[in-house]
């Protein structure tokens, strides 16, 4: 009886323990995904399977040139014959076969070098992010553009990478509020999305690539806290004391804005600080709330 009751005063300190050890785990997990991810980068920086690739569609478009003369309007069937048949048409086609010989070649000796890495990059994180006119898979891990781009891979990576530190910075479990993490270079802000239920936030490249690592840790940081609204049950929850839906997105604005700063308050930078403030005061102003003095 002493014995288990000994046991049992045990008990909260192991459980502590291995709450920290999961926590621990967790961030090897992360660190060794970013480093997966980085070592993608720089593999398809491989010169020869960027040649090979170019090489590729080189020889694509010498057979499409040749096609679209052949579909040209008013051409005479004796024309297209002549250039279905033509050395070019041949030597195009024997390019376009061998290029993809190699390039299969290429990814099959990849997929055998990292097999997990790949799959792994591939499919578990295929985005659904449709991002305005673009289809869903376009953006994001083992989207088209990680297949085709080593700038948009290396964007995307540091885009996860902000929106973990930011987390980080704030206590939050990234992993429990968003689905899919993107990045739209061309986005004209940082965002946060809905899309087939699942929760996606997203940096453009001014975020993700500009000077003031601060800035980029409150912009990430304030669409992780949308996402937790979202968990909470979305701003008619949230919110409610308005029941104007354009109020409450002005609510939200500001409690999303505040709490990243209140989270970052020890690394902002001057000019993070002051555009904090600055976009929390413009829907202040909206609500007819105080506005908070610059500092
Ligand atoms: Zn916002």
């Amino acid at each position: 009886m002493a014995a288990l009751r000994a046991e049992m005063q045990l008990l909260p300190a192991a459980s502590a323990r291995a709450g920290q050890l999961r926590d621990q785990m967790r961030y090897l997990v992360n660190q060794a995904r970013d480093l997966r991810a980085e070592i993608d980068s720089l593999r398809s920086l491989c010169p020869n399977l960027r040649q090979l690739e170019q090489a590729h569609q080189d020889a694509l478009q010498q057979v499409r040139n040749l096609e679209n003369q052949m579909l040209a309007p008013g051409i005479s069937r004796a024309r297209q014959a002549a250039i279905r048949n033509s050395q070019d048409m041949r030597n195009g086609r024997a390019a376009v076969a061998q290029t993809q010989r190699q390039l299969r070649a290429a990814y099959n000796e990849i997929d055998r070098l990292a097999p997990a890495m790949y799959r792994d990059a591939a499919i578990r994180f295929r985005s659904t992010y449709t991002g305005g006119p673009y289809p869903a898979g376009r953006f994001g891990r083992g989207g088209e553009l990680w297949s085709s781009s080593a700038a948009y891979r290396s964007g995307q990576v540091r885009a996860e990478r902000i929106f973990r530190q930011a987390a980080r910075k704030a206590g939050l479990d990234l992993k429990s509020l968003v689905d899919e993490i993107v990045y739209v270079p061309g986005a004209s802000s940082p965002f946060f999305a809905v899309r087939n239920g699942r929760v996606i936030v997203g940096l453009n490249d001014l975020a993700v690539f500009g000077r003031d690592p601060s800035l980029k840790l409150i912009k990430a940081l304030h669409e992780i806290y949308h996402a937790q609204v979202h968990r909470m049950g979305g701003d008619a929850v949230v919110f409610s004391q308005y029941s104007s839906p354009l109020r409450r997105g002005y609510a939200e604005e500001i409690f999303v804005e505040s709490q990243a700063r209140q989270a970052l308050r020890d690394v902002l930078s001057l000019r993070a600080l002051r555009n904090s403030i600055e976009y929390e005061n413009y829907f202040r102003r909206k609500l007819n709330l105080p506005e908070i003095p610059l500092p």
